[in-house]
């Protein structure tokens, strides 16, 4: 089936696999553009970009709970910064080399979704600054 990806086997348990017309019927086109296509919204437009609430960041396509807000801080770079994953298994990194530059592209290990990339500038503890666009996020307040 045309744009249908096929996905690595690991140990991350069940993949979801749906096509590019699926996709396009359950996220907005903006959402689709960054999770699908790879895209960057823009510094400083994204809703959660100085959003500091108590919770968990999931990923907007799959619903993979990706990041917490305890490991969010203000990078002031214009996008949602964390400096860790809520577990390094929700996420896969990998090597992006487009626009003439290295990076490291992080992925959400459910579906495959763009979320962002990962820089080594971060701060302590990691050192680790995961630069990930709002439109792939979805925050979920934690109950008090
Ligand atoms: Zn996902």
């Amino acid at each position: 089936m045309a744009g249908r990806k096929t996905a690595k086997t690991g140990n991350q348990g069940q993949k979801i696999l749906k096509s590019d017309a699926e996709w396009r019927k359950q996220l907005s086109p903006s959402q689709f553009r960054v999770l699908r296509e790879k895209g960057t919204e823009l510094p400083f437009s994204g809703q959660y970009d100085s959003h500091f609430g108590q919770g968990v960041y999931s990923c907007a396509a799959c619903g993979n709970p990706l990041f917490s807000s305890e490991a969010k801080y203000d990078s002031h770079c214009g996008w949602p910064a964390f400096w860790a994953a809520l577990d390094e298994k929700k996420v896969e990194l990998h090597e992006d080399k487009s626009l003439g530059m290295a990076r490291t592209e992080v992925v959400c290990a459910k579906c495959g979704g763009h979320l962002g990339h990962v820089f080594g500038d971060g701060p302590k503890p990691t050192g680790k600054r995961f630069c990930i666009n709002s439109e792939s996020l979805k925050f979920t307040r934690k109950r008090a």
